[in-house]
């Protein structure tokens, strides 16, 4: 059964910030009152369980806060402890917009450039209040905020909140239900501890969390084996019937069509995790997902890589967008056909790295 939890040595994380900017962050923390929490568009598990954990630190400081999120996050998510009173700016503007006029900060999770705040950036650039930045994306666009904290190295943005709050002294007051949306982050960044997850001290963090009585089995099985019967027939006829391979089977390319997801009952989060499926075929180095955006008239492009190749510079080149090396995003105008021979170019164009990688 459980391990014991009591009879462990004392853990400690090394610091965080620096003395004199742990200070700063203390200081523009004890002079605000109402706060804004927020990350990016399209909230993924990181997005989600950095903001509930963050939030729950600055409400054990007596602060108002709000949590405001561009828009919904994956329906695998909603056993998050707290995730209801997540505010949507898509469903709710006029509500997130006058949170945001009143704040006195707004604290930006899990993105490094306000643009991933998509439709809800303008509302962000027009509140008056400073920002914070807890991040770990590279490139942070510091520039746009008081304080940042980035630390791309770190699994997660998780990650990068739990130490930041031990460091700040909250750890004692976290609760199990924050414990474990920080595990959560933690999980789904590094793909349940297999990427992005080498440093000795991530595993620190998580035996911190597992001090908290973290059910790590049940979250596991919460994320990812929840599946409905739609998303299973899904993933089965996209796989097989809508992904093409190419460059010698070093790169594959699957679209998605609004009509499939529908006729597959689709909900939010079904097609999370599917780009990263062709990687399981021994020489491929590259996935690329083209899915039909089900509001705007655009259709999204999520990259993965492995195996020595780097996607992210593609999604620049070609995809209008960035990340990180191994897991890179962008979106392309409609429609799909325009959107694959996108996709087919910006191959042909890496074809040389994709057969040399590794
Ligand atoms: P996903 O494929 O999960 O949507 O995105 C993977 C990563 O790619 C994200 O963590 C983010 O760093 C990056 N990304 C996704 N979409 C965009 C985009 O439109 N612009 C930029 N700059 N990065 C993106
Ligand atoms: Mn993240």
């Amino acid at each position: 059964m459980k391990n014991e939890r009591t009879s462990l040595p004392r853990i400690e994380l090394p610091d965080l910030l620096e003395a004199p900017d742990l200070l700063r962050l203390v200081e523009l923390l004890r002079g605000v009152q109402r706060i804004v929490v927020t990350a990016h568009h399209g909230p993924d598990g990181d997005a989600v369980g950095s903001c509930l954990a963050w939030a729950a630190y600055l409400r054990t400081l007596g602060k108002q806060v709000t949590i405001a999120l561009p828009s919904w996050y994956p329906d695998f998510l909603r056993w998050m402890p707290g995730s209801r009173e997540i505010l949507i700016h898509r469903d709710r503007p006029a509500q997130v917009r006058r949170a945001l006029q009143e704040a006195d900060l707004v604290c930006c999770l899990d993105l490094n450039e306000l643009s991933r705040l998509n439709q809800m950036q303008a509302d962000v650039e027009a509140a008056k209040a400073p920002r914070l930045m807890i991040d770990h994306h590279e490139r942070p666009d510091t520039d746009k905020f008081a304080f940042t904290v980035s630390r791309p190295r770190m699994s997660s943005t998780c990650e990068v909140v739990l130490r930041l709050v031990w460091q700040l002294g909250g750890y004692g007051e976290m609760t199990r239900s924050t414990a474990a949306c920080l595990y959560a982050g933690i999980m789904t960044d590094t793909g349940n501890f297999a990427y992005n997850s080498d440093a000795p001290a991530l595993y620190l963090a998580v035996a911190l969390l597992m001090r908290k009585r973290v059910d790590k089995e049940s979250i596991y099985k919460k994320v990812y084996h929840s599946w409905t019967q739609g998303k299973f027939k899904l993933w089965s006829d996209v796989l097989s019937q809508n992904l093409t391979f190419h460059a010698d089977g070093r790169a594959s390319v699957f679209t998605l069509s609004r009509e499939e997801m529908k006729s597959h009952k689709f909900i939010r989060g079904d097609a999370e995790g599917l780009v990263n499926e062709p990687l399981k075929v021994r020489g491929m180095r590259l996935s690329i997902s083209l899915r039909e955006d089900t509001e705007e008239d655009i259709v999204r492009v999520s990259l993965r890589s492995t195996g020595g190749f780097h996607c992210r510079e593609m999604a620049e080149r070609f995809f209008n967008g960035g990340g990180h090396d191994d897991a890179a995003g962008g979106k392309l105008p409609f429609p799909l056909e325009a959107a694959v021979a996108t996709a087919t170019e910006a191959i042909a164009a890496y074809e040389e790295e994709l057969r040399a990688a590794d």
